[in-house]
């Protein structure tokens, strides 16, 4: 998903066995710049190949797809499932052409799912929505009444009644009422009428305003010299380490680090992204939602009733300031390239994001800066904390600091972003071939599709008269377009060790609601300038977590002063073993030696393996070997190839996913049996500390709780939560989930007391990674007050 598509990168991998070794060599030891200018060159033989996996992605807008969707949301409002109907509704009107009377129809049949969802305000836009968009005269009383239903629902009284008066004359002036549909109408429109005059004589009382408690923040004292940092941080640079950020005093669990904006983030297709790469030449439409049909393509906010965009099918927004902002921004430029971005990966996408944010100025200014050789001391200065070799000697203080500005201050800048190191020599000859012939592909389009102008923030006409024109056929790129490669490769290389997933927890679709079951999502790749600057360990000392395409870093346990600030970027100590999180950390170019790794590395003790390993399927005793494996038990000595029982783990795992499929459908009777006789098998051949031993646990606790058998859901999530801690440890943010699930069972089994004590344990955990504002923070408490108040008889029963 971050790189281009497998077929896209074996062409490149076979044009690249091609080439004539002096051309190879070449290109291997070639600057950015030189190397695209000998690229240019290259790709059009493998033009028209990349045009055909082009044309799987789709990415436009389709009358079929829009019928599907329209007929499939129909099906499900006529289910009751609004929720789905809204998705569905959204998905066709993202596939209909603006301001065409079939838009507008897919907004007022989502106006009405949202009606039933309680959702007034997100309906009464809906209906305007559908109006602008040339919403059918003739059908033009029945959303006007919702109109004023929604109005009336929201005490806007004096709103109600008007549109109910226009309702009227515009039945009036239609003729005479005698359908059955007017006849509905009319009776709706007395009924509303009536229950408008009754709240007029009877007013509610005000509502309290909810849930807007401003709480009293955190004292935050931002840093002088890195932007979004805490006073607390400073920015350290030497030559074992690199740039790093150290605490100047000591810090408390829980206490707020950092606080950056992304500088730029992208939209990652999802897991169901299938939809967008299947094989065009039977192109089946399902119901699948991907990351792009929940989430605003520009700012990350969940989406409720989405706003597409006019070009493109595969652009959503959460409003439309969002989707001109992006228009304006990038989306312009990327809109018309939607199929080639996804063919080509989300690090190209970010790379050239990149640089229609930045600007083509302050883009050809670095780009120039980083040619000139007196810059070439800063432009190696920055070792990342892992090369010491190369990293030269350098003066103290910021000032000298690579990405820092003249005043010595670190910002969240394309500066900053541009200073990431590229490593350049580091990466394999064929991966940076691969990514030069994707970014001239990108910028050849831009050339041909005439969208130069665009990309490089000019009027078109300025441009074509005193320049030289380039064919569209040309190999050549714009002396411009060349300065934009530059910079979109130069990006690519650093996305390898310096991309930021902005991950979300995503609640699952489950029964009833009861229990809010979420799991981590990974939702955009980012370029966070501040954030790149903390170095990595297995064993980190902060938690980041994201809002919208923001991140808070937060410290997850005591950090006295003097000490440096580490962030993990992926492979933690808890989940892998040391032999496999190396394996993991070579693609950042640097071997880790962390307290963690060196521990592990020295003891042998191999823990982790331990609890995520095989038993024998005939004794259960542990396992030994590697590819072959043996009982520990002499007496029996069963051996099983590795294969064998990982075939067995997947299938075992597709059998877990068809029960929670059936749990989905309501089936929760089957779902039970089929998940006991999932937990028989894998007590036979996995270790019972293993994770999917947990993970069984806490599926049948889902299923109890649907049923309302809250002390049967209690005790199978406890028995998740045990390996969950021993997995993760009793503090991560994972046994915060588990434990909040928890306390959500506990409270709807009115088992006050262990309610309360668990909602205690979650808090505290949670407010450390996701600060007392988050969400889950505040439903905690919402319970906690919630059983406080509850009358003594109901507790002196428990
Ligand atoms: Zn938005
Ligand atoms: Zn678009
Ligand atoms: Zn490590
Ligand atoms: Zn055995």
């Amino acid at each position: 998903m971050a790189l281009p598509v497998e077929e896209w990168r074996g062409i490149a991998a076979r044009r690249w066995a091609a080439l004539k070794p002096a051309l190879r060599k070449r290109l291997a030891t070639a600057s950015l710049g030189e190397a695209l200018r000998v690229g240019c060159g290259l790709l059009g033989p493998e033009e028209a190949a990349l045009q055909r996996l082009c044309r799987r992605a789709r990415t436009g807008k389709e009358p079929a797809a829009a019928r599907f969707y329209r007929e499939e949301g129909n099906r499900q409002f006529g289910r009751c499932r609004y929720r789905d109907a809204v998705r569905l509704y959204s998905q066709a009107a993202a596939h209909e052409p603006p301001c065409s009377p079939d838009v507008a129809l897919c907004f007022a049949n989502r106006s009405a799912a949202l009606f039933h969802l309680g959702h007034f305000e997100v309906c009464l836009e809906d209906i305007a929505r559908a109006q602008s968009h040339g919403y059918p005269d003739r059908l033009l009383p029945k959303v006007l009444l919702r109109k004023a239903e929604c109005l009336l629902r929201l005490g806007r009284l004096q709103d109600a009644t008007d549109t109910l008066t226009a309702v009227e004359n515009k039945m009036a002036i239609d003729g005479i009422m005698t359908s059955p549909i007017h006849l509905t109408l009319l009776k709706k429109l007395s009924q509303l009428k009536t229950e408008i005059h009754e709240k007029e004589s009877c007013p509610e009382p005000a509502r309290e305003a909810h849930g807007d408690i401003q709480r009293e923040s955190e004292i935050w004292e931002e840093n002088g010299s890195i932007s979004g940092a805490s006073s607390s941080l400073s920015l350290n640079f030497n030559t074992e380490r690199g740039r790093h950020l150290v605490a100047s005093q000591d810090i408390l669990p829980g206490q707020d680090l950092l606080k950056e904006k992304a500088f730029v983030s992208v939209l990652c297709p999802g897991e169901g992204d299938s939809l967008l790469l299947q094989d065009s030449s039977e192109t089946v439409w399902d119901a699948q939602v991907t990351n792009a049909d929940l989430y605003c393509h520009r700012c990350l906010t969940q989406l409720l009733a989405s706003v597409p965009c006019c070009g493109c099918s595969y652009a959503k927004y959460c409003s439309q300031n969002c989707a001109d902002v992006a228009w304006e921004q990038y989306h312009r430029t990327e809109c018309p390239l939607g199929a080639l971005l996804l063919t080509l990966g989300v690090f190209c996408h970010v790379a050239l994001r990149t640089v229609l944010l930045a600007g083509f100025s302050e883009v050809s200014r670095l780009v120039e800066w980083s040619h000139d050789d007196d810059n070439k001391d800063l432009r190696n200065a920055e070792v990342g904390g892992k090369h010491p070799s190369e990293a030269p000697d350098t003066r103290a203080g910021t000032k000298g600091i690579p990405g820092c500005n003249d005043n010595g201050q670190y910002q969240s800048s394309y500066q900053a972003v541009f200073n990431l190191l590229p490593h350049v020599e580091k990466h394999s000859p064929e991966h940076k071939f691969l990514c030069m012939l994707s970014v001239v592909a990108i910028c050849k389009k831009l050339q041909e599709t005439g969208l130069e102008a665009a990309a490089l923030n000019r009027e078109s006409s300025a441009m074509g008269s005193e320049q030289k024109t380039y064919e569209k056929t040309s190999d050549e790129l714009s002396p411009e377009l060349m300065i934009m490669a530059e910079a979109m490769l130069r990006h690519v290389l650093q996305l390898q060790c310096n991309a930021q997933a902005i991950t979300v927890m995503q609640e699952l679709e489950s029964g009833d609601g009861a229990v809010v079951n979420k799991k981590p999502v990974r939702l955009a790749t980012a370029f966070f300038p501040v954030l790149s600057l903390l170095n990595h360990s297995c064993s980190p000392n902060i938690s980041v977590s994201f809002s919208g395409t923001a991140a808070t870093v937060r410290a997850s346990q005591p950090i006295p002063s003097g000490q440096e600030i580490f962030h993990c970027y992926g492979p933690h100590r808890c989940r892998m073993r040391v032999a496999e999180r190396q394996q993991l950390l070579s693609q950042y170019f640097f071997e880790c030696r962390c307290q963690a790794c060196l521990d592990e590395l020295e003891s042998d003790v191999e823990s982790v393996s331990m609890r995520n390993s095989f038993c024998c399927p005939s004794c259960q005793a542990s396992m030994q070997g590697e590819d072959m494996l043996c009982c520990s038990n002499a007496a029996c000595g069963l051996s099983v190839s590795r294969g064998r029982l990982s075939q067995r783990l997947l299938d075992l795992q597709q059998q877990i996913k068809k029960a929670v499929e059936l749990l989905r459908d309501g089936k929760a009777d089957e779902a039970i049996k089929m998940l006991l006789k999932c937990q028989m098998d894998a007590r036979n051949f996995l270790s019972p500390e293993h994770l999917l031993m947990g993970e069984l646990e806490d599926h049948l606790a889902q299923v109890y709780a649907t049923l309302g058998k809250w002390q049967e859901a209690a005790r199978h999530l406890e028995r998740s939560i045990q390996l969950v801690e021993m997995h993760h440890g009793p503090s991560s943010v994972e046994m915060g989930h588990e434990l909040f699930k928890l306390a959500q069972i506990l409270f709807n089994g009115f088992a006050v007391s262990e309610a309360l004590s668990t909602i205690q344990r979650a808090e505290e955990i949670l407010s450390v990674h996701c600060g007392p504002q988050s969400t889950q923070i505040q439903e905690l408490q919402e319970m906690k007050t919630c059983l406080l108040e509850l009358p003594r008889s109901i507790l002196q029963r428990t």
